[in-house]
């Protein structure tokens, strides 16, 4: 029986998922699979969704600010600012991360008049900078939804990848492989993929050329299946509180206020403030949730610096930031086999870069230069990595 053929199947429905396949021309058909009944069900629809562009390592700065375009131009920016607070014990680290972060340091009298609700008793440094904004995270995961449908893509919610098989060339169905219209030699001596999908009426088979694994904390087990070396991938817990603002406190246009070296991080959200103890607890792929102890301990640090303690916790929730050892994403084709398309690892940046890392994922699979600069392109592929079946065969 002929099976369904399409050029990419994207598999996950995140900001990493959705950017890529909306940057994918329409000359080639494209599907996401995505395994939940919505799209950023897990940590695209769980961020602080902040725009920072200095924070991360150098590759992901490139690509934070390569997609500040198409932030601004679309309207997803509002202004927040970010004010770093230490207290009188913590002078090196408060230098260490204003010289990273590129922050002013401001007298505590002038943090004060900011957030009222600081203790100026409590704390001994501040810093400010207005470079971070918040980003419109939902609105920017629905527009790569629509932008996906406007190009005769689909989006498929509740849809599982649960088994993968490489295609020899003895498999090509009439018409398959348009490689005029793929970039020449990039499907390598196999025709592509058969994936098998698990939905609510059964299970399926599609065929592709190409697969784009952006399938977030499962990006590692979405490997395993295609027969593809892991690439170490930690998923890391991080939780939040939405807390009533301090009593008394219009909190609107507080900024995000962050404790030196990233221990906690407040920031309001609708008339409400959210609370992060900003933890990095290695978890396996799951739906997260948080830790009552952990979180806990988080609004002990943000009360450590304020005056009115927190009495209620409104909601909270977690989700995962997914790194690999050097921190910095894998985007581009595996080294081994260039169908298996990889976007993943996008740590706590995943949102903000997202635009550019969507584009440079298409433009490694149809061939088009990249815009950012080569030596970036090269720190973001997987061909970086430590990889021992790479090695055993040089
Ligand atoms: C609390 C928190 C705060 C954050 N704050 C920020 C911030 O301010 N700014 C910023 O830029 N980033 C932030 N991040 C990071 C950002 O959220 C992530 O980097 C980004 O969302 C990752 O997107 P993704 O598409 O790779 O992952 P996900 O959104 O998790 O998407 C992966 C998808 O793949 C699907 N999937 C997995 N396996 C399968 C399968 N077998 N079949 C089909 N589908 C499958 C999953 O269901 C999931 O929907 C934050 C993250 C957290 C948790």
């Amino acid at each position: 029986m002929t099976q369904q053929h399409i050029d990419v199947l994207v598999i996950g429905g995140g900001l990493a998922g959705l950017s890529a396949a909306a940057a994918l021309p329409d000359t080639m058909s494209v599907q996401v699979i995505e395994m939940e009944t919505a799209p950023g069900y897990h940590a695209s629809g769980r961020s602080a969704a902040m725009f920072e562009a200095e924070y991360g390592p150098a590759p992901v700065r490139v690509l934070s600010r390569a997609s500040e375009a198409h932030h601004r131009n679309n309207g997803y920016l509002s202004p927040r600012g970010m004010m770093l607070v230490g207290s009188p014990a913590q002078a090196d680290e408060f230098a260490a991360d204003c010289a990273t972060l590129s922050m002013t340091v401001i007298p505590v009298e002038q943090a004060v008049q900011m957030v009222p609700d600081l203790d100026p008793e409590k704390i001994g440094f501040a810093a400010y900078h207005d470079t971070a904004e918040d980003l419109d995270a939902d609105r920017l995961l629905q527009d790569f939804a629509k932008e996906l449908r406007r190009k005769g893509g689909t989006l498929r919610t509740g849809a599982q990848v649960t088994a993968m098989r490489r295609l020899g060339p003895d498999e090509l169905q009439s018409g398959e492989l348009k490689s005029d219209d793929l970039q020449s030699g990039q499907a390598g001596a196999h025709v592509g993929w058969e994936v098998t999908i698990a939905t609510r009426s059964g299970q399926e088979q599609l065929r592709a050329t190409y697969v784009v694994n952006a399938a977030g904390a499962w990006a590692d087990d979405i490997a395993r299946l295609a027969g593809i070396a892991p690439i170490g991938l930690q998923p890391k817990r991080r939780s939040m509180a939405r807390l009533p603002a301090p009593a008394g406190h219009d909190v609107r246009d507080w900024p995000m206020i962050m404790g030196v070296s990233e221990r906690w991080y407040a920031k309001p959200d609708a008339g409400k403030l959210l609370v992060s103890p900003a933890d990095a607890d290695p978890m396996p792929p799951q739906d997260a949730y948080a830790d009552d102890m952990v979180l806990a301990e988080g609004l002990a640090r943000y009360e450590a610096v304020m005056r009115t303690p927190v009495t209620r916790v409104e909601h909270n929730w977690a989700g995962l930031r997914s790194f690999v050892a050097d921190g910095v994403p894998v985007l581009g084709p595996d080294p081994v086999d260039p169908s298996f398309v990889w976007c993943a690892g996008q740590g706590g940046y995943g949102v903000q870069s997202s635009p550019a890392a969507g584009r440079l994922i298409a433009a490694l699979i149809t061939g088009q230069p990249p815009e950012i600069d080569a030596a970036t392109v090269a720190a973001l592929s997987p061909a970086r990595l430590h990889r021992p079946d790479l090695e055993a065969s040089a």
